[in-house]
């Protein structure tokens, strides 16, 4: 992947090694770890766990942690500042086409865990984004672990991981987040409601893909063999993958991110494309 050209975004929020604040989230201890085991080992979004818990204790405060900005010579911060940058480029030209504005989400690095409006995130979470406060959070442990235990290397890997999170903010700005999550409430049961998970989770598969293709378009980001590094992330963290890892057995009814074959299949859709218009996951009739 070559980042030469492309401009570091200053929404980039360091919070490493600055632990919890006292009293934040306001979420429980016993609370935080049943959502982080039903996340980790069910394939549950914990974004939508603890978003969950945090409701049911009602809405909590969330502690003012200081914005700072990572150090200048901080080569990984640097990396995840230029995918960050690329994806604010392209997101805000492909809203202007749709007569609407981007705003720039805020991606914040933390160590272990951290406060936000979804509730307290957690490195085991694996990243995620909070559409309370547009903020994608990152623990920069996963990269090492997407090499390690998912076999999944590479840098263009790790920025599919970011392009993915800033689908989901896509999502929220568009209102798409908004109506699944209504239609949830009105499901018939839990593997109905899942099947909405998979398909917006699929969608941000595709526009990671859509971005990777507007990105490489305006700066020839792209060298040879990262589409295949973003395949194998995607196959890799794929649900069925996961809770094989897990458990030894595949669950359907408790897929919310698709298998690998569907995420490797939407991502392409996406960079063949660079067209959002094709990633709507929620008309297609097969995954
Ligand atoms: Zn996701």
């Amino acid at each position: 992947m070559r980042l030469d050209n492309e401009q570091e975004s200053g929404n980039v929020e360091d919070r490493r090694g600055m632990g919890m604040p006292m009293r934040a989230g306001g979420v429980g201890i016993g609370t935080i770890l049943i959502a982080l085991a039903a996340s980790y080992f069910l394939g549950v979004d914990p974004s939508t766990v603890i978003g969950v818990a945090s409701q049911l204790q009602g809405s909590a405060p969330v502690q003012d942690v200081p914005a700072k900005k990572p150090p200048a010579e901080d080569e990984m911060a640097r990396f995840v500042a230029k995918v960050l940058g690329s994806t604010e480029r392209t997101w805000q030209e492909q809203f202007k086409r749709l007569n609407r504005q981007y705003e720039d989400p805020k991606l914040v690095l933390f160590t272990g865990a951290t406060p936000t409006a979804c509730g307290t995130g957690q490195t085991a979470m694996g990243p995620f984004y909070c559409p309370m406060d547009h903020k994608v959070y990152i623990d920069l442990a996963f990269y090492q672990e997407l090499k390690d235990r998912f076999h999944a290397p590479g840098d263009f890997a790790q920025a599919y991981v970011i392009a993915h999170e800033v689908g989901h903010h896509v999502q929220n700005l568009l209102g798409i987040s908004e109506k699944v999550h209504q239609a949830q409430q009105r499901a018939a049961g839990e593997a109905q409601a899942n099947a909405l998970s998979v398909r917006l989770e699929l969608q941000a598969d595709c526009l990671a893909g859509v971005w990777a293709a507007q990105a490489n378009e305006a700066k020839h980001i792209l060298e040879s063999g990262d589409i295949e590094q973003a395949l194998t992330a995607a196959s890799a963290i794929g649900d069925d993958r996961l809770q094989k890892q897990a458990r030894g057995v595949v669950v359907p009814d408790a897929f919310t991110h698709g298998t690998s074959e569907q995420r490797m299949r939407w991502f392409k859709r996406g960079i063949d494309s660079g067209d959002m218009n094709q990633c709507n996951t929620f008309k297609a009739a097969a995954l």
